[in-house]
């Protein structure tokens, strides 16, 4: 899988996971928070319901025996205005709200928690009522009037205090009935939650997109780079270093050692061509340089003559006066060639005290005057430098013999030409005409 389709894959997990838990939590504390505030709600009723209860009585097994709570809850305080509160109009005739309550609810049906504008037309919550002691003297659930209420469930309970001390606890029973309006509120809450969470999503989309392009672009930059030097041979690379990030440095590492790597090549390359005395190039290059340019007289029917030249009586220079000798009048012979020639030829040491040179586009009349010159100016350089005695001389044979058909037999044919020079006496040409 492509970078590119990796990065946008990680941030949209990212983005949704990290969306889905603020959601998620979100969601839970809204819930969590709702139904504490639904049970608030409930509870101030009831309290203040029991507390009426309770001043018209005096005690709660008193009023039970006079007139049942929720009886005296209807009964006290049934009128209610229709607007009662903050939420709409309810969905329900007044008639509803005046029939007679189970005995068991301790609510107050006709009021709405604030702030969640709803009706109820049952119960939002149950309590059960216990002595300060614990033992059940309003009944809920599974308890009967009398019981001891376990610990557990007491450490839920909530005080109701008349004259300020404790009377009663009442004991929330179970989960608030939620209203139709709760419910809807609460969708709606659902509704601005998942909006949210794939507003989210795209955005973490759309996000890992241009992030990962504009990431990618960079790295495809290093990528092509690579690729350019390994399909074209260009070692020599550059790519921009946009920035000062991991990238950045990476690029310009990328780009130090395209560089050093382009320049160590190079230099190999050179050394592979180049002879390390004379600093000519060797019998590999020229006979690279010398078969391309034989195909390109061939093909343009143009004059070629090749030259091979050989020092005369060297081993005696290097005896008469030492190798180091031999090596400086290589050198001084490598240079006086250099200087004497086009450009455009091609000269070498092919190997030993012996020295070839291609004269493209040149006829065999032209090569010959060159290489007089060249016999001439090394049979009268002035080597005292090198030493006192010294004298150096060498023997020249040409080939312009296109018709041979390769250039290697075009140099075989100097070389014989070269010892017919040698056996002519040295320090002389000899050239063989097409
Ligand atoms: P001729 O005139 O017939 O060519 O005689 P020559 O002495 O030049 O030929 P020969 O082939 O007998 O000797 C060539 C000598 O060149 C032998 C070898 O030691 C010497 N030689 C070859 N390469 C080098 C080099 O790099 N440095 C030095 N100093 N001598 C070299
Ligand atoms: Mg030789
Ligand atoms: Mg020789």
């Amino acid at each position: 899988m492509k970078l590119r389709t990796q990065l946008t894959l990680t941030m949209l997990l990212v983005g949704l996971i990290a969306s889905a838990l603020v959601g998620g939590v979100a969601y839970w504390l809204l819930m969590r928070d709702f139904r504490q505030s639904v049970q608030d709600q409930a509870f101030d009723n009831f309290q203040t319901d029991v507390q009426a209860y309770l001043s018209r009585y005096g005690s709660w097994s008193r009023g039970e025996s006079v007139e049942p709570f929720p009886l005296f809850v209807q009964r006290s305080r049934p009128m209610l205005s229709p607007g009662f509160g903050s939420g709409p109009q309810p969905p329900f005739p007044p008639a509803d709200r005046r029939m007679p309550l189970p005995d068991h609810t301790g609510i107050d049906a006709n009021r709405a928690p604030s702030g969640m504008g709803a009706q109820r037309r049952t119960a939002p919550f149950l309590f059960m009522l216990t002595d300060p002691a614990g033992r059940v003297v309003k009944p809920g659930q599974d308890y009967r009037r009398g019981e001891q209420v376990s610990g557990r469930l007491l450490a839920s309970a909530r005080p109701i205090e008349v004259d300020g001390k404790v009377a009663l606890l009442a004991v929330p029973l179970g989960d608030p009935n939620l209203s139709p309006q709760d419910l809807s509120y609460l969708a709606a809450m659902e509704r601005a939650l998942s909006y949210g969470l794939a507003g989210a999503a795209l955005m973490a989309l759309l996000l890992g997109v241009l992030f990962s392009r504009r990431l990618c672009r960079r790295i495809d930059e290093l990528t092509s780079a690579v690729h350019a030097m390994r399909a074209d041979g260009e070692l020599e690379q550059a790519v921009a270093v946009h920035s000062r990030d991991e990238i950045g440095e990476l690029a310009g590492a990328f780009n130090r050692m395209s560089r050093e790597l382009a320049k160590a090549h190079a230099e190999m390359r050179e050394a592979a061509i180049r002879d390390p005395l004379t600093q000519l190039h060797n019998r590999r290059y020229f006979n690279e340089q010398a078969a391309l340019a034989f195909d390109q007289a061939v093909r343009y029917d143009q004059p070629l003559t090749v030259m091979i030249a050989d020092l005369d009586h060297f081993k005696q220079i290097n005896d008469n006066f030492s190798h180091a000798v031999g090596d400086e009048v290589l050198k001084g012979v490598a240079r006086i060639l250099r200087s004497n020639i086009r450009k455009s030829d091609v000269l070498a040491r092919h190997g030993g005290e012996e020295f070839v040179i291609l004269f493209p586009q040149t006829s065999l009349q032209q090569a010959y005057e060159r290489c007089e010159l060249l016999r001439t100016q090394i049979e009268n350089s002035d080597w005292s430098g090198v030493h006192p005695q010294l004298n150096v001389t060498l023997s020249i044979g040409l080939n312009d013999a296109l018709t041979l058909g390769s250039i290697e037999k075009m140099l075989s044919a100097a070389d014989e030409a070269l010892y017919i020079a040698k056996r002519s006496g040295r320090n002389r040409i000899e050239p063989v005409a097409a």
